[in-house]
């Protein structure tokens, strides 16, 4: 019922040559009317690049972050508005590296989701936790509560037209994937969670796994009950590697 998603974020690494060949590939390996999903995420540099090349096909595109204000004095950054501009139809938010590195809180994070939705971009909401985190105990608390800040500004009827990444911070970029046990159980945790809310809208949402997905493990990971495909970082940046895991959804 709930069709897979593989979405590669190919956070700051691009050209025009690379994106030209990546896209390309995909554009190859891709079929119109398959029964899985794909989007990528270009930095903003070649989203008019990625647009030329993607519209009329099958494939999306989408930012990898926007700032909420709608326009004005926000020197280096992207408002929604821009991204649709460009032909977006998603938008990440709450990436960890955003939120580690440049300190978006919960609440910032929640800004972006509203101002994502208002604009009419679909919003994927990143959440997880470090190992830290994890070896305490307490990874679900911090999922919850990354959801809840979202949940508490928009309500939940609006995660009809969004996406959930569960992305365990210990998993990203470090080639140790969650094993599918792991990742499945907190896929469950985070469909309870909105089905105690509202039961139509959690059977219809996609949460998609992040953390060192690759063409060998996908196909386990997608299988599992709750993981609806998968944020992919390292392996979306070569056409081969991506469609692998496609291949795997
Ligand atoms: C990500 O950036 O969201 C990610 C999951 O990266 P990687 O696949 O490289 O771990």
């Amino acid at each position: 019922m709930r069709k897979i998603l593989v979405a590669g974020n190919w956070k700051m690494n691009s050209s025009q040559a690379s994106v030209s060949e990546l896209l390309t590939g995909l554009l190859e390996g891709t079929r119109d009317g398959a029964d899985v999903d794909m989007a990528v995420f270009p930095p903003f540099p070649y989203l008019a690049q990625a647009q030329s090349m993607l519209q009329g096909s099958s494939i999306a595109w989408g930012g990898q972050n926007l700032n909420p204000a709608e326009k004005g004095a926000h020197t280096g950054e992207t408002a929604a508005s821009m991204l649709l501009d460009f032909g977006c139809s998603y938008v990440l938010v709450g990436h960890s590296e955003r939120r580690t590195l440049y300190g978006e809180s919960d609440q910032d994070v929640a800004d972006r989701f509203e101002a994502a939705l208002a604009a009419g971009l679909h919003p994927v909401l990143c959440v997880g936790e470090t190992l830290e985190e994890r070896e305490n105990g307490t990874t679900e608390d911090v999922v919850a509560r990354q959801i809840d800040a979202v949940l508490d500004k928009c309500g939940v009827e609006v995660f009809s037209k969004a996406t959930v990444a569960y992305e365990p911070v210990w998993a990203i970029g470090t080639g140790v994937t969650a094993s599918p046990e792991q990742a499945q159980a907190v896929h469950a945790f985070i469909r309870d969670k909105f089905a105690a809310l509202d039961a139509i809208i959690a059977g219809q949402l996609r949460i998609l796994y992040g953390g060192s997905v690759n063409g060998s493990n996908a196909a386990d990971l997608f299988a599992r009950e709750d993981i609806d495909g998968g944020l992919v970082g390292g392996a979306s940046l070569k056409a081969e590697d991506f469609l692998a895991i496609y291949a795997g959804a």
